[in-house]
């Protein structure tokens, strides 16, 4: 696969009356993992939902684009085509749909043969989704019977976080955002998904956003550059080593 870029460029965006992103400025290349570690409130969520196109945000600034296309005007799900993929930090409970449910239908659009009323290329599709969704169950741990359970409903924080992981490694995006992919799992847990992503950069040079507050994700994901964001924006950029001083020193450190 060809390299690539996400690039963010001077956004500024909030909700009526409040800006809250306050001038970012990043590039993710393919292959690359960035972490961008901020305090509560510091506007990280919002720059996630901002990036995949969550309604209710205005953005008043700045540019966004993958591998040259403009991000912003498109709606979320073209902006999934192009290859972006976020991770929820409260992944939403669909009542109805189940996990492969969701992602047959996602899938769809780019194989055609529903368009087609081809059914042996159809059959073949969801036969290949739901083989690698289950692989990718297997995998990091996650029982595969809860892929036909309602998406999200009475699954655990860290069954739903699982399950965010395992939907990304079917998927095969180029760019994921991850956004407190660490909160409510536990240590192995984290452990599991982590490394499934550290995979992931591996096998198609999936670029990651990971958007975390707590370094313990970084030491087992190893972040190439990390970004330190308070505030609504970048206040600090390096290497891993970034990560022990927000561990060390706090936030209040960069403010
Ligand atoms: P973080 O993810 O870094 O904890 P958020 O992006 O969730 O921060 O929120 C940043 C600030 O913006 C918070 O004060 C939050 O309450 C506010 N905020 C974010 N989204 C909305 C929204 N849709 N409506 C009202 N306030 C919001
Ligand atoms: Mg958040």
């Amino acid at each position: 696969m060809s390299a690539g870029e996400l690039v963010i460029e001077g956004l500024r965006a909030g909700i009526p009356g409040r800006e809250i992103l306050r001038g970012v400025d990043l590039v993710v290349r393919t292959g690359e993992v960035h972490a961008v570690m901020g305090p509560n409130g510091s506007g990280k969520s919002t720059l996630a939902h901002v990036l995949m196109g969550r309604p209710g945000y205005d953005v008043t600034a700045g540019t966004v684009t993958l591998d040259g296309v403009d991000l912003l005007s498109l709606p979320t799900w073209q902006r999934a085509r192009v290859g972006l993929f976020l991770t929820l930090q409260h992944p939403t409970e669909v009542p109805g749909i189940s996990t492969l449910d969701a992602l047959l239908a996602g899938s769809a659009p780019l194989a055609g043969s529903v368009e087609a009323g081809d059914e042996t290329a159809e059959a073949a599709r969801v036969a290949g989704v739901t083989a690698r969704l289950s692989a990718e169950a297997s995998r990091i741990g996650l029982d595969p019977a809860l892929l036909q359970r309602t998406l999200n409903v009475d699954l655990s924080g860290g069954e739903r976080k699982r399950n965010e992981t395992v939907q990304l490694g079917t998927v095969r995006p180029r760019f994921a955002v991850l956004d407190e992919i660490d909160s409510g799992l536990d240590v192995d847990a984290l452990g599991a998904v982590a490394r499934r992503v550290r995979e992931a950069v591996g096998e198609w040079e999936l670029g990651v956003l990971a958007i975390t507050h707590f370094r313990r994700l970084l030491d087992v994901l190893v972040p190439d550059v990390v970004h330190v964001f308070t505030d609504g924006r970048v206040v600090a950029t390096g290497g891993p080593e970034l990560a022990n001083s927000v561990d060390r020193a706090g936030y209040q450190a960069f403010v």
